[in-house]
C-alpha cells in the first residue's frame, strides 16, 4: 500500500494503477467507511482513499480542531481492506498560501437542509472533492448515503462539470442499536449516545408508517418530531436543527410522496451534531 502526502507523489504513481476507485474521507475510519472500501473494490481493480480533514468545509464554530485524527489506526484499516493508495495531504499541500479563493456552488441543491445550517459547507466540500478528482483522476468515486445531500451535490457537480467519473453510493452502516456510524459518535457520552438513538428510532418509525401506506409528508414529519422529543425528560436534551422530507433528486420539499423521497434529521445532542436519513421509494 502506497501512503503518499504530496500531489506530485500521487501523480507519479497514478499511471501504474489502471482503473481506480477513490473513496474520499476525513479519516477516523469506522466500519461504514470500510464498507465503502469494499464496495470500491467491486467497481475497480485498484482503490485509493484520501484522508484529509478539509478546513474549508468547517464553519468557524465547528469541530475542525478537535476532529479525531487516528492516522495509524486508519492506515491499518486501509491496509486490511486491500487499499492500494492512501493520499494523506497536509492542509498546506492542498491550500498553499496565496491560493485564490474559488467556489463551486450548486445553490438549488445546497441552500436547504445542511447548507442552510452550515453556511459555506458545501462550497468547501465541492472545492476539496474537485481538487481530489483532479489530483487522483479516479474512474469511480464512492460516497455514502449517510451524507445524502453531499452525495446528491457531488453527483450533480460531476455531471455538470463533465468529469468522466462514475459515482457509486454505499448504504448507511449502523451500530446494532440503530445509531448511524459516524466519526463524531466518539464525542458522545453514554447518556448522550442513548439520547441520540431517538434519531434512528424516529426514522425507522416513520419508514414503518410509509411502508404501511402513509404518503402525507406532514404525518411522517410529525412522527419524526414527536419521536425525537418524546424522551426529552432525561438530563440530556436533543435540539432539532431540522426534520425534512425532500425529493431524492431535487432536494425540494414534497407534500405527498409520489417519488423517491429522503426523510432527514439533523439534531444536536450535547455539543455533538448528528445527521441521519432513510430513503422511501413508493
Ligand atoms: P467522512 O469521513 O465523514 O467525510 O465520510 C467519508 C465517506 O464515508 C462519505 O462518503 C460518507 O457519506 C461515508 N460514510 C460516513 N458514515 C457512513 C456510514 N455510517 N455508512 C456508510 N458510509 C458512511
Amino acid at each position: 500500500m502506497n501512503v503518499i502526502e504530496t500531489i506530485d507523489g500521487v501523480r507519479a504513481v497514478r499511471p501504474e494503477l489502471g482503473r481506480l476507485a477513490l473513496v474520499p474521507t476525513m479519516g477516523a475510519l469506522h466500519a461504514g467507511h470500510v464498507s465503502l472500501l469494499h464496495l470500491a473494490k467491486k467497481h475497480a481493480q485498484r482503490v485509493a482513499v484520501s484522508i484529509f480533514v478539509n478546513p474549508t468545509q468547517f464553519g468557524p464554530r465547528e469541530d475542525y480542531q478537535k476532529y479525531p485524527r487516528p492516522l495509524d489506526a486508519d492506515l491499518k484499516k486501509c491496509e486490511d481492506a486491500g487499499v492500494d493508495l492512501v493520499f494523506v495531504p497536509q492542509a498546506s499541500e492542498m491550500y498553499p498560501e496565496g491560493t485564490p479563493e474559488i467556489g463551486i456552488d450548486l445553490p438549488s441543491l445546497s441552500s436547504q437542509l445542511e447548507g442552510k445550517h452550515r453556511s459555506g459547507h458545501f462550497k468547501g466540500v465541492c472545492q476539496v472533492v474537485a481538487k481530489l478528482f483532479n489530483i487522483v483522476r479516479p474512474d469511480v468515486a464512492v460516497f455514502g448515503q449517510k451524507d445524502f445531500q453531499q452525495l446528491r451535490i457531488l453527483s450533480a457537480m460531476t455531471s455538470a462539470l463533465n468529469w468522466p467519473i462514475e459515482i457509486v453510493t454505499g448504504p448507511t452502516l449502523r451500530e446494532s442499536d440503530g445509531l448511524a456510524m459516524s466519526s463524531r459518535n466518539v464525542y458522545l457520552s453514554d447518556e448522550e449516545r442513548q439520547r441520540a438513538l431517538s434519531i434512528s428510532r424516529a426514522l425507522f418509525l416513520a419508514r414503518g408508517e410509509f411502508d404501511s401506506g402513509v404518503r402525507q409528508v406532514i404525518r411522517l414529519t410529525a412522527t419524526l418530531r414527536n419521536t425525537l422529543l418524546d424522551s426529552q425528560r432525561g438530563r440530556v436534551q436533543l435540539l432539532i436543527d431540522y426534520v425534512a422530507a425532500v425529493d431524492a433528486m431535487t432536494l425540494q420539499t414534497a407534500d405527498l410522496i409520489t417519488r423517491p423521497t429522503v426523510l432527514a434529521i439533523a439534531a444536536r445532542v450535547g455539543n455533538t451534531r448528528l445527521i441521519d436519513n432513510v430513503v422511501l421509494v413508493p
